[in-house]
């Protein structure tokens, strides 16, 4: 790749079929594997990273219908399992062939009556229910009430029955995954024998996956770990970030002692300094979280810290022993100095921190 001229996010297509085989080998050989790509595929960009998988995915979730809108203009044709849709959208849903998660009986009885509206018949959707994360989701005493609706109509069938863990990355709440594990096991059981069929069964996040494979049932739905992070060092080291965020020094200054640099006069010089100021700020996903000294960049390989306030467009980043010149390339994280590495500095996880890098920076493939 040549180097970068601007602010650039490349995506390596390369370590994303690592990471994607990698989490396969993880389960059975029947177990089916479902990519979660909302968010813009957690930041990267939602329509090429599901193109480059479609083959090797079973399944597609968005968290909302217009992003699983993007996916079926792009091309998608896997089935796309929509997390967290909102009645309103329920026609274009439709329309979009995409599959709801029905998670409260507002949204069940919402969906019933457009689909019933709509003609459909055995439309599939996805029975959501809380396990303990207390997010989303029916409660287990809300079996019979489903069933009840279920029975009522043949516009809608269930494609799968879902929960989601509320802490499968943390060892330290075992008793309580094993506890939500149980609960999904018999909930799930007790609307597949009131279905009178087998609609498939998931539960595990990432972290899911790797901790916990008595409880892959016959499908997972894993996120961050194809944009390469796990839940430990030790994992993180199997796996791949695919994602690489960099600029350019667009321009250098020499500061005397007493001057102070950016917005707010936040940052106060107490010697000679050399900055640089790049092209990227917190209107690029780079949150004032990281000024004043707490983020940093790498140019040539050296760490330089930001200084100052992060301005809508920009950081000043201090450069004072790094030999370099305005043009020069600049790492704002990579395979080896991770996202997760920054997010950290910001009191964050990567998981913030890269699915808030806007959609002004161009995104850019290696492979
Ligand atoms: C976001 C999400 C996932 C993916 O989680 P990761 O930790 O990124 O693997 C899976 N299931 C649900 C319901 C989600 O909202």
């Amino acid at each position: 790749m040549a180097k970068a001229q601007e602010t650039l996010l490349e995506i390596d297509l390369k370590a994303l079929r690592h990471n994607v085989e990698h989490l396969k080998s993880k389960l059975k050989k029947d177990t089916k594997f479902l990519a979660v790509v909302k968010a813009f595929a957690y930041g990267s960009d939602a329509p090429a990273i599901a193109n480059y998988l479609q083959n090797n995915v079973d399944y597609f979730a968005v968290a909302y219908v217009n992003e699983g809108i993007a996916l079926r203009k792009s091309g998608i044709t896997k089935p796309i399992l929509v997390l967290h849709p909102q009645a309103v959208n329920f026609e274009t849903l439709i329309s979009n062939n995409l599959e709801p998660s029905l998670y409260n009986t507002k949204i069940l009885n919402a969906f019933i009556k457009v689909a019933s509206k709509e003609n459909q018949k055995d439309y599939p959707v996805h029975i959501k229910f809380n396990t303990g994360l207390n997010r989303l989701g029916f409660w287990e005493n809300d079996v019979d009430y489903i069933m009840s609706k279920l029975r009522q109509t043949n516009t809608i069938k269930v494609a799968s029955v879902f929960s989601h863990l509320a802490a499968s990355e943390d060892l330290d709440e075992n008793e309580f995954t094993l506890n939500q594990i149980e609960s999904f096991k018999t909930t799930s059981k007790r609307m597949i024998n009131a279905l009178g069929y087998n609609p498939m069964l998931h539960m595990c996040n990432t972290s899911g996956i790797l901790n916990y494979p008595e409880a892959h049932f016959d499908m997972v739905r894993s996120g961050i770990g194809l944009y390469g992070f796990g839940n430990s060092e030790k994992e993180n080291r199997d796996l791949k970030p695919i994602a690489t965020l960099k600029t350019v020094i667009s321009q250098i200054h020499l500061i005397e002692k007493d001057e102070t640099v950016g917005y707010n006069r936040a940052f106060k010089s107490d010697g000679f300094l050399k900055t640089a100021t790049l092209p990227i700020g917190h209107a690029d996903g780079i949150g004032r979280q990281y000024g004043n000294g707490k983020g940093y960049v790498m140019i040539h390989g050296n760490l330089a810290p930001i200084i100052g306030n992060v301005c809508m467009d920009m950081i000043m980043v201090n450069i004072t022993n790094i030999e370099c010149k305005e043009g020069d390339e600049v790492i704002i994280f990579d395979q080896s100095t991770t996202a997760e590495h920054l997010a950290e500095k910001g009191n964050t996880i990567s998981y913030e921190l890269i699915t808030a890098i806007s959609q002004r920076v161009q995104r850019v493939y290696v492979s």
